[in-house]
């Protein structure tokens, strides 16, 4: 049996990986052609490619970044 209307619970999910480029955290999908720019100093936003079936989440504290200012926006 295949179910074509599955509740959003049922989504698929893709984590995206996260690095710095100036005041830019760059979110890029490595399941598909997903990118999300989030400016961490201005708040602006951008995104571009991704399914609006697919959820994509991301991590904005790269284990290896060493720049404390990403980690107190990352704070609460
Ligand atoms: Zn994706």
């Amino acid at each position: 049996m295949i179910n074509f209307n599955l509740p959003d619970s049922q989504k698929t999910s893709h984590e995206c990986n996260s690095h710095k480029e100036g005041d830019w955290m760059i979110f890029i999908c490595p399941h598909c052609d997903y990118v999300r720019q989030i400016n961490y100093k201005t708040g602006k936003m951008k995104t571009s490619g991704g399914d609006d079936n697919i959820i994509h989440h991301g991590v904005q504290a790269p284990r290896f970044e060493k720049d404390p200012l990403l980690f107190t926006t990352s704070v609460n």
